[in-house]
């Protein structure tokens, strides 16, 4: 059998840690099966990293910004294969260049294109423990480049597709996929299944327990996936295609606070105007979420949208920048707003539950600024501050708790 074994930042953050995951590799090693591990970068390293860069340059290169982020996988997995070559297990560590792991060229976004397997399968064969960083890869410049943050599960499901391996299993801090991010609302349930369509909600709206595009990838290749703990024995949560439970109106809340929200006021009431501006943003690689369009007085109309918190400047720029070409009189932006999402298959032709999610708001006094809606989930936008109360309250409506 062939596994591949995901482990994140918090489960190799110091000695004891990677210890605790070195020895359950070691197990699996010791049943006779091949294992390919993947890790992150220890503890906050990627956010500490991220700091340093910032405070050399405000506005980093791209492309050194990727040189630099990338370290942090080296650390973890050369350290790694150094426990487990301590505890008398043979195991390699190999970069994504080693590997290789191709991707196309854009630093900090990049996406996997093709996995050479054949390292890997080399190693694998020589009964090494193979130990692979996450999140990172080479483009054709054969430069390092990064997947976007929390991308190490993308390079787990990616090499799971590749190696056709047997089980592809992401250890993290909590044990499983709950309704709602366990240390936001204490008493979430953990949904011992979840099927792809409604993880990759939940991921795209702010659960990071998985990255969203490893679910996309899963999906895509029929990965099965087991979200565990790295700390624990319990039984986590299987991420597949179709689930035997029974579908839940409402499987669970959740929460992006990587929001920011942006006006163009003022702009002309006339054909075009809209292409206009979320063309120029698709041109720049800027991703739009939530977009209200108002009714317009006389000549005149405004268009508000979202964006990543992380893309708001680039964003404003770009805007202030084409203002005349966009005949806006004005662009204004809000920093200090987050998203708070239900997700449920079982939404489908079941009118009423977005009143109640508003009812549940209301009844705490959180005021909403936006609203979306997709066939399962229903987003609002609402003050940052008001983010855990507004989880709670809505958990609590649709009765999610334990
Ligand atoms: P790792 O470093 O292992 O990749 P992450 O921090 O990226 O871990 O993801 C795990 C975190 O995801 C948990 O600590 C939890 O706070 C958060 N989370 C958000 N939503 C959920 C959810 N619905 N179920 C479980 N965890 C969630
Ligand atoms: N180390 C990277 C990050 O912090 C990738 C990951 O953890 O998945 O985003
Ligand atoms: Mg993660």
């Amino acid at each position: 059998m062939l596994v591949v074994k995901k482990f994140g930042g918090s489960s190799v953050a110091d000695k004891e840690r990677i210890f605790n995951v070195a020895k359950r590799c070691i197990e699996e090693y010791e049943k006779g099966n091949q294992v390919v591990v993947v890790l992150s970068a220890m503890g906050k390293t990627t956010d500490g990293l991220i700091a340093k860069a910032l405070e050399i340059n405000p506005n980093p290169p791209k492309r050194e910004m990727d040189m630099l982020l990338t370290t942090g996988e080296q650390v973890s997995v050369a350290l790694m294969a150094m426990a487990m070559n301590s505890l008398g297990v043979p195991a390699v560590s190999l970069n994504a260049a080693q590997v290789a792991m191709h991707t196309t060229s854009a630093y900090g976004t990049a996406k996997l294109k093709r996995i050479d397997t054949e390292r890997i399968r080399h190693e694998l064969e020589a009964r090494k423990i193979v130990i692979v960083t996450g999140f990172q890869g080479v483009n054709k410049y054969e430069d390092l480049t990064t997947l976007g943050r929390g991308g190490s599960d993308t390079t787990a499901v990616a090499l799971a597709a590749a190696l056709h391996a047997d089980a592809c299993e992401i250890y993290t801090d909590v044990d499983g996929v709950y309704t709602a991010d366990p240390h936001i609302v204490p008493n979430a349930r953990k949904l011992p299944e979840v099927s792809y369509d409604e993880m990759l909600e939940f991921a795209s709206l702010g659960a990071k327990v998985l990255h969203n595009r490893s679910v996309e990838m899963a999906k895509r290749y029929g990965v099965q996936l087991v979200v565990l703990s790295s700390l624990t024995r319990a039984e986590g949560t299987v991420v597949k295609e179709e689930t035997k439970l029974e579908r839940m109106l409402v499987s669970g809340v959740a929460a992006d606070k990587n929001v920011a929200r942006i006006s163009v006021i003022g702009v002309k009431n006339t054909p075009g105007i809209a292409f206009k501006i979320f063309n120029l943003l698709a041109r720049h690689n800027i991703n739009v979420d939530i977009i209200i369009q108002s009714i317009g007085r006389e000549e005149r109309k405004d268009i508000s949208f979202t964006v990543a918190q992380t893309d708001l400047k680039d964003t404003m720029d770009l805007l202030l920048e084409n203002k005349d070409s966009i005949t806006a009189q004005d662009v204004t932006s809000e920093e200090c707003v987050a998203k708070v999402s239900i997700i449920g298959a079982g939404m489908t032709g079941n009118p009423g539950v977005a009143a109640k999610m508003f009812e549940a708001l209301s009844s705490a006094n959180v005021n909403i600024k936006m609203i979306a809606t997709s066939e399962i989930r229903i987003t609002v936008l609402i003050d940052e501050a008001d983010v855990n109360r507004a989880m709670r309250t809505v958990h609590d409506a649709f009765d999610l708790a334990d």
